[in-house]
């Protein structure tokens, strides 16, 4: 890559003498520090021009990878494209330079906005109230989880404290019943990757007063839509309990159906990865709770401010730039191109639940297990094609689990290019395993070790400090 010509880090290319500014002149006098405060030696900073600076961080710069720059199908989470618009709205001074403790009287188009996205999420969910204090999916999720538990205990119904989650739920849930202090029931899927109904009455009826809520992503986390939503709401009804909607990935559900429709009470949404806010490296989000007609007294005290506003501000110009009819066309299409790859490739590579999914699904690696190329391999081998790796290794259903999700965003020709992509490393795989078990080669940096990486990381630059000692 261009950037090895100019040094990896800024320190290697310092130059002793070498200045990229000077500094203003000082116009107050000197004062004397103290003896003891001063340093004893010149601190180790890297002494380079301007342009050797703006070269090497724009080349640093161009080794990112994002939705801007190329397809980016990671299942699970949803990187879809953040159209522009968004960011300018959201940048725009009134909403911009807001300050959360300034007096609610000077930001009332703030919360006219807030208020508008409220009415806009809950006809979109068929539920009566959101709160936008939660500042990410998991947060939402155990905000939820506080409500759930306050309507409880508000009926004086100390017992139930259990809380049913299916095997191929997303690691958050779990934990946010944890945090909310509440016991995890796990419900096994069958082999149609759906929640298997017998486990679950076998649960009800060893557990019914004590269970406060079962949780479910719907389409699950295999991209299912799960079927038996009816009669499940029924069954957790019926013993007492509420339903918890993950609804992080919302989008396939737009126009599609409603999950207050279905029997759910009390739901999250990430706006970050349903209404579009860029959010690689962990954030910002916004995980706002919606509640049926009913619960809204139970939202619980979990931030004095009102969640992170410019996130909102992405969803709510999102929401509205594609307006209501068009917003009805963001499920199908996520589901249109994610059935078009899978049916694309399902030849070569394994699907071990042969049926239409949602807005994504989930190979177990490679058809041909005999070429001892895994999911990982083929992950790193497309880097050298330039696209993004899906997610691997999730959902733990599977041994190879490879998860693509395109998004609605994607055009045809995009989804095709990708799907000859990976037909190509499915004949390298064949031909030369060696080829893709090595990648990437095309990357700045080649195979990195994970597990070396992650015990014992390297994040500080010691010949710097040593050339300047
Ligand atoms: C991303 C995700 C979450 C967690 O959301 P964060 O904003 O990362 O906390 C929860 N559930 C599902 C299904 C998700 O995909």
């Amino acid at each position: 890559m261009n950037n090895r010509l100019y040094g990896n880090l800024i320190f290697e290319l310092s130059k002793e003498g070498r200045r990229g500014c000077s500094l203003p002149k000082n116009y107050f006098g000197d004062y004397e520090i103290p003896a003891s405060m001063k340093r004893t030696q010149d601190a180790a900073l890297p002494e380079c021009d301007e342009l050797t600076v703006v070269r090497h961080y724009t080349n640093l710069s161009n080794n990112n990878f994002g939705v801007d720059t190329g397809f980016y199908p990671l299942g699970s989470c949803t990187m879809k494209y953040n159209p522009k618009i968004n960011e300018e709205i959201a940048a725009l001074p009134q909403f911009q330079n807001l300050h959360p403790s300034q007096p609610a009287q000077t930001a009332m188009g703030a919360k006219a906005v807030v208020a508008m996205l409220n009415k806009a999420l809950c006809a979109l969910t068929g539920l009566a109230q959101f709160t936008f204090k939660p500042y990410a999916g998991a947060h939402g999720e155990l905000t939820g989880l506080m409500v759930i538990d306050n309507y409880h205990r508000s009926r004086g119904d100390m017992a139930r404290k259990k809380v049913i989650v299916p095997d191929s739920a997303h690691g958050t849930n779990p934990a946010s019943a944890a945090v909310c202090g509440l016991e995890i029931i796990e419900v096994k899927s069958s082999s149609d990757g759906l929640v298997d109904l017998v486990d679950l009455e076998r649960l009800v009826s060893q557990e019914g007063p004590n269970i406060a809520a079962m949780m479910m992503t719907n389409p699950n986390t295999l991209g299912l839509f799960e079927t038996h939503i009816p009669e499940i709401a029924k069954l957790i009804h019926d013993c007492g309990g509420l339903m918890y909607y993950d609804g992080a990935n919302l989008n396939p559900m737009l126009g599609a159906c409603r999950p207050g429709d279905m029997g759910f009470d009390v739901m999250h949404i990430n706006l970050h990865k349903t209404f579009s806010t860029p959010h690689g490296g962990g954030g910002p989000g916004a995980g706002p709770v919606g509640v049926r007609d009913g619960l809204q007294e139970f939202f619980p005290f979990v931030s004095p401010y009102q969640g992170n506003f410019g996130v909102m501000m992405r969803a709510y110009t999102y929401i509205l730039s594609l307006g209501r009819d068009q917003i009805k066309n963001v499920g199908p299409l996520a589901t249109l191109n994610a059935n078009y790859i899978k049916e694309s490739l399902k030849d070569v590579y394994e699907l071990p639940i042969d049926t239409v999914c949602c807005h994504e699904f989930v190979f177990d690696g490679l058809k041909d297990k005999s070429t001892g190329v895994t999911t990982m391999d083929v992950a790193k081998r497309l880097l050298d094609y330039g696209y993004h790796a899906p997610t691997i290794y999730f959902p733990l259903l599977f041994h190879e689990s490879l998860m693509i999700e395109p998004t609605e965003n994607e055009s045809k020709e995009t989804l095709d290019a990708f799907i000859a992509v990976m037909r190509k490393i499915a004949e390298e795989a064949k031909d030369d395993p060696e080829l893709v078990k090595s990648a990437p080669h095309n990357t700045p940096i080649g195979r990195v070790d994970d597990v070396l990486a992650a015990k014992h990381p390297i994040v500080t630059y010691k010949q710097m400090m040593n050339d300047a000692n």
